[in-house]
């Protein structure tokens, strides 16, 4: 089986390069050509010089490294066409779904960590899967990757930010994740200002502080979705684990040793967690911290009967949060005609 090369950092790409005898700088010129440059053919690059032309020629083929990006198993516009969802075909078999969001200029990437996902949130189509696996730090880094690509032959280069977003937890595949990270940020290559990058998390506490620990530079979010440890351990079991109270003492932890600003996630489902009772608690519990809240209209999914709060229930909850002082938007429920829920175009296509 080839290695596929997405997988190496910088370092471990250039401690490749020179065990084979040749200089480090063939290294910085292979790194360009894969991930600023996105090339899809390395042979055809008449810039190499000789001795990493042979490198290559030996080495990214048969056995050796492969450079190829998943192929696009399906592929969904919205009607407004602002909104392209990728299912790509991993080298398994398993699937996997890549958002791509945007106007020209200032696209968003909306990428997966894992293939299913183990947290089993009830309203969500990727937890309703169950976990597959963890995806390696090439498999994430190639979405960037086929993202970029799209837009650029589409005649734009403006892929801005990154949320990780997708399929699966990205704490729980921890130590892949950060790889990814760094390949993606790396100034020589993807060049993804970690600022415009952000990791949303189910509320994994060892992962939390962790990120905190080692002051990652990425924006954080965190998927709250209940204001009580009752409201929410009936949407989102693992909080069962990490309780709503450790969550938030963890979040104030967080942002006391990075001073950065969280961003909450609340999925709005009709009758569960949209009352102006549950919006009164929610500021409270974040008093203090600095939060901004996502509310997030629920995609309905096949095997959750829930509906999605309405206009006027999201409003009414905004107006609360924003009144207590914190920052509150209401998501655009863009490209739900493509089926753009997380793990919701997987689904429907295995017919769950
Ligand atoms: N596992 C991470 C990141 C992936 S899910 C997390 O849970 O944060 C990204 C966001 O989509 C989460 O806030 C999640 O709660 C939300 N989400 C999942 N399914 C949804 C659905 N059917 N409707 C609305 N939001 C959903
Ligand atoms: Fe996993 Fe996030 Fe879906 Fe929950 S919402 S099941 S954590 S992907």
């Amino acid at each position: 089986m080839p290695r596929p090369m997405y997988d190496l950092s910088f370092t471990a790409l250039e401690a490749e390069v020179v065990a084979s005898g040749l200089r480090p700088v063939h290294a910085k010129t292979l790194w360009r050509a894969l991930h600023r440059d996105g090339v899809e053919d390395l042979t055809e690059r008449a810039d190499f010089l000789p001795p990493l032309r042979r490198w290559i020629g030996e080495r990214v083929s048969g056995a050796g490294f492969s450079i190829a990006l998943p192929p696009v198993r399906s592929e969904t516009a919205s009607s407004d066409g602002l909104t392209r969802k990728y299912l790509l075909a991993l080298e398994d078999g398993q699937e996997v779904e890549t958002v791509l969001m945007g106007y020209p200029g200032r696209h968003t990437a909306c990428i997966s960590t894992q293939a299913g996902c183990a947290m089993g949130c009830v309203f969500c189509a990727t937890g309703q899967m169950g976990f597959i696996r963890h995806l390696t730090a090439g498999e994430i880094v190639a979405q960037v990757l086929h993202c970029r690509r799209v837009l650029r032959a589409a005649g734009s280069d403006g892929l801005r930010n990154l949320v990780l977003m997708g399929m699966g937890e990205p704490l729980h595949n921890y130590d892949a994740v950060m790889a990814a990270l760094e390949i993606i940020t790396d100034r020589r290559g993807i060049n993804i200002g970690p600022a415009r990058i952000t990791i949303s998390t189910v509320g994994v506490v060892p992962g939390i502080l962790r990120l905190a620990a080692e002051q990652r530079p990425y924006g954080l979010a965190v998927s709250l979705h209940g204001a009580t440890e009752e409201e929410r351990a009936t949407l989102v079991p693992v909080s069962r684990r990490w309780p709503l109270d450790e969550l938030i003492a963890v979040c104030r932890e967080y942002c006391r040793l990075t001073a950065r600003r969280i961003f909450f996630e609340w999925t709005l489902i009709a009758g569960r967690n949209d009352s102006a009772e549950t919006a009164r608690r929610l500021a409270v519990l974040l008093k203090g911290i600095d939060a901004h809240i996502n509310l997030i209209p629920l995609n309905p999914t096949e095997s959750y009967d829930g509906a999605a709060a309405s206009a006027d229930s999201a409003r009414a909850f905004q107006r609360i949060l924003r009144d207590a002082g914190f920052p509150a938007t209401i998501r655009q429920r863009r490209g739900i005609d493509v089926a753009a829920g997380c793990g919701q175009l997987r689904a429907e296509r295995r017919g769950a």
